[in-house]
């Protein structure tokens, strides 16, 4: 099983450019953008939300498919969240 994290991802971006970046960001740490300098902003929590045995963020590609259950499971977990087969 892997290790339960307990840091929320952020969707980070810089109001002036408009770049983004996911980052655990917390309380009174400033994110800056590495190729502006600009302080970025926290705009959205990122899926999965902590507590949670995935680090990888819920897109596509870091989704597979649970053969039994036909649900969207982490890539990086050993079993499915849902019905828990293993992979
Ligand atoms: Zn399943």
């Amino acid at each position: 099983m892997s290790p339960v994290t307990n840091k929320q991802m952020f969707r980070l971006r810089a109001p002036a450019s408009g770049r983004e970046a996911i980052a655990p960001a917390a309380e009174g740490v400033v994110y800056r953008d590495a190729e502006t300098g600009e302080a970025m902003e926290p705009i959205a929590q990122v899926l999965p939300l902590a507590p949670s045995a995935s680090r990888l963020p819920r897109t596509p590609v870091n989704l597979r498919l649970c053969r039994r259950c036909e649900q969207l499971t982490a890539r990086d977990l050993d079993r499915c969240e849902f019905c828990g087969l293993p992979r």
